[in-house]
């Protein structure tokens, strides 16, 4: 039993105006998932992210990503490109389709997929017969992936991106929401992202079209009849109405919930800065990061095992930079596109509690951990 309390890496924080929706739900009587908080919620998110996009709420996501790749009628034996370092649920969905992911490793700037090596994999792919269908790109911890880059490759080669947001809500590039890039992109508003509705997700498309196809599909795909007629596969992924009003709460306090992570990675950098070895993920020009999580790199695995064991001690919660998909041994025999950046920072790399609600005291038993092992 620890005597101390624990911090956590990114623990839900509530506004206050949450319980406000819930209550218009339950006097409604909507206990469902459907009624005025769920197209509530969808236009807070449309008027937040400008760019004339429509917003499909969904129970994860996972299942944004799903619907996504069904959308783009993504389908057995098809090959998908998949950023290798990220967490398992921007890949697993390629799986759901009976689809190949295809792993491509990251660059340095941003940590997310380098887009070299994304061309180099698209015309190998291409060269053995196999045209990649789609691909996936993450703004890993909230920073930007090369957007440029990697939508100029995937205009030329004309394959769609799926553009998984799920830690980048409120980031942006060239000044425009990340969650606006892609031909479909996704959200996600699991316990620990920036902003949570316990769990949600969300699907973004330019057309309305597709938003109603994204609900038709998420709600079992019920035919217009009387009789429940079925002529498409559905899904029951539809995001509840509950759930929705903790989101148009939550949506209230996003931009305060940014600054004050946005703030951690300050506070990180200034009270780090004494320790030469300890690295930071700068913005590169026009990217904007939420900070959803700040991250550092050591000098050492051994290190950073050190370091995190005693956080651990210290009942703080840290976590390695996510193990990367080629490592994971589900993924053993996909094709593989590495250079060995996610390795290295996947072994060197630390994420530190980066919640809105830490206290200045939790930052104090944070930076003590550091002095402890690099003073
Ligand atoms: C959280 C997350 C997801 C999945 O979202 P859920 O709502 O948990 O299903 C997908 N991709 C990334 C990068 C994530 O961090």
């Amino acid at each position: 039993m620890h005597t101390k309390t624990k911090i956590w890496l990114s623990h839900p924080h509530m506004f206050g105006k949450e319980q406000r929706f819930i209550d218009v739900a339950f006097r409604e009587n909507f206990i469902a998932p459907c009624g005025s908080n769920i197209s509530g919620f969808e236009a807070d998110l449309e008027h937040y992210l400008k760019q004339d996009c429509f917003v499909a709420v969904l129970n994860s996501g996972t299942a944004a990503i799903h619907l996504a790749l069904i959308l783009l009628g993504i389908g057995k034996n098809d090959e998908v490109i998949c950023q290798s370092n990220t967490f398992i649920a921007s890949v697993n969905p390629v799986i759901y389709q009976g689809a190949t992911p295809v792993l491509v490793d990251s660059e340095t700037d941003t940590w997310n997929m380098c887009p070299e090596l994304l061309e180099i994999a698209i015309k190998d792919r291409i060269s053995k017969g196999k045209k990649p269908k789609a691909i996936i790109a993450v703004h890993l911890y909230g920073m930007p992936y090369k957007v440029e880059e990697i939508n100029s490759i995937a205009e030329k080669y004309e394959i769609p991106v799926v553009e998984d947001s799920a830690e980048a809500l409120g980031s942006s590039y060239k000044n425009q929401k990340c969650g606006t890039f892609g031909d479909l992109s996704i959200l996600s508003f699991n316990g620990n992202k920036i902003i949570t509705t316990s769990g949600g997700g969300a699907l973004i498309t330019k057309h309305k079209a597709l938003k109603e196809k994204a609900i038709f599909l998420s709600t079992q795909a019920k035919d217009k009849s009387v009789d429940y007629l079925h002529s498409n596969i559905g899904y029951n992924y539809r995001m509840s109405n509950i759930s929705a009003g903790i989101g148009r709460g939550q949506m209230l306090a996003l931009d305060k919930y940014i600054n004050t992570r946005r703030q951690n990675y300050s506070l990180y950098k200034e009270r780090l800065k004494e320790f030469d070895s300890i690295r930071f993920l700068d913005e590169p020009k026009h990217h904007f990061s939420n900070r959803w999580l700040t991250c550092v790199l050591t000098e050492s695995f051994s290190k950073r095992e050190e370091l995190r064991t005693f956080f651990e001690k210290e009942n703080i919660e840290t976590r390695p930079l996510w193990k990367p998909m080629h490592q994971q041994p589900i993924f053993k025999d996909v094709p593989k596109y590495i250079n060995g950046i996610s390795d290295e920072l996947h072994n060197k790399g630390l994420c530190l509690p980066s919640g809105s609600n830490l206290t200045e005291n939790d930052f104090d038993r944070i930076i003590h951990c550091f002095t402890e092992i690099y003073g």
